[in-house]
């Protein structure tokens, strides 16, 4: 490839959103037939709202609420995000949180007001030793509209509930749909819950669905679908998307999501609009034609 023809596709590329940060990554897009996305953030708008609470006996919605907020405004994560504002929007007092932790992919934990408190998937809440049987059926329900449902535990004990509903990109049907009009596979990996993953890709048509994944997992579908032989993109947001996108062909960050992921990603979408894709494809061909 002649470096100057690199170099004005890379600029057209800044012109239309999309920062490509190599000349591999510009020459490999027209090539690609498999993109793995990531759900929240990357098909999602990745800015959840706080849309039901469900108290344990025993609490009230305005302690869950507190107790969550508390802990998840250490938190880098949307999900964190929106519970923070829910309190902030009700004026809920945050009491300060130590031993903060957050496990990628898993939840958040913290001691409030001396007590332990966990937030994050009922899996996560299971390995502390906590049942969310009593939460399950109406998580359940939720999670089939399409909400991502996390559980609160205090001192071991279930505490409620939070459903969380991260609306569809408006970009994103019309880019998956001239993708596959091109040839392209869909393949939707996510961190998340398999009924919410479930009802995400049904109202965008991806069949090819792994939900409940751990960033290390999503990195080993990546592989092995290039050891396959598929030419592989991977568009991704979050801190948990890294390992993946580092292992694709090529690597693409939603902007506007997180610095490990623009680190680990050869392409950024400015404008986290996947639309970019099929933009960015057609400048590699441009550029490549030109080339050959
Ligand atoms: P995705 O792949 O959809 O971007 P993640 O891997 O980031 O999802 O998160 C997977 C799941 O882990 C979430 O659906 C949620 O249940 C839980 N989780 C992760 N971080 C948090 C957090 N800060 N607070 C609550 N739950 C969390
Ligand atoms: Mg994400």
């Amino acid at each position: 490839a002649t470096p100057m023809s690199i170099m004005v596709g890379v600029g057209r590329g800044a012109g239309a959103g999309v920062l490509i940060r190599n000349a591999e990554a510009l020459e490999r897009m027209e090539r690609v037939d498999t993109l793995v996305v990531d759900k929240t953030g990357t098909l999602t708008a990745g800015r959840p709202t706080v849309t039901a609470l469900l108290p344990a006996p025993g609490f009230d919605e305005v302690e869950l609420l507190r107790l969550a907020a508390a802990v998840e405004r250490g938190s880098e994560h949307p999900i964190g995000h929106a519970i923070v504002t829910a309190a902030a929007a009700r004026g809920i007092a945050l009491p300060a949180v130590a031993d903060f932790h957050s496990p990628t992919g898993k939840g958040a934990e913290g001691t409030v007001e001396g007590r332990r408190i966990a937030i994050g998937s009922a899996a996560f809440l299971a390995e502390a030793g906590v049942a969310v049987d009593g939460l399950a059926q109406e998580a359940e329900r939720l999670q089939q509209e399409g909400a991502t449902v996390v559980f609160c535990a205090a001192d071991g004990r279930l505490a409620g509930a939070v459903a969380v509903a991260d609306p569809v990109k408006d970009t994103t049907a019309p880019a998956l749909a001239a993708l596959r009009a091109d040839g392209v596979r869909i393949v939707m990996l996510t961190g998340d819950n398999a009924r919410t993953a479930a009802a995400i890709g049904q109202r965008l048509g991806i069949a090819e669905i792994e939900a409940e994944v751990s960033p290390e997992r999503k990195a080993a579908v990546v592989a092995r679908l290039r050891a396959e032989g598929r030419v592989v993109a991977m568009a991704g947001d979050g801190v948990n998307d890294a390992p993946a996108l580092a292992a694709a062909d090529i690597g693409i960050a939603m902007g506007g999501g997180t610095d490990v992921a623009m680190e680990s990603a050869g392409v950024t979408l400015l404008e986290g609009d996947l639309g970019g894709i099929v933009r960015a494809r057609r400048l590699s061909r441009a550029t490549m034609r030109n080339i050959r």
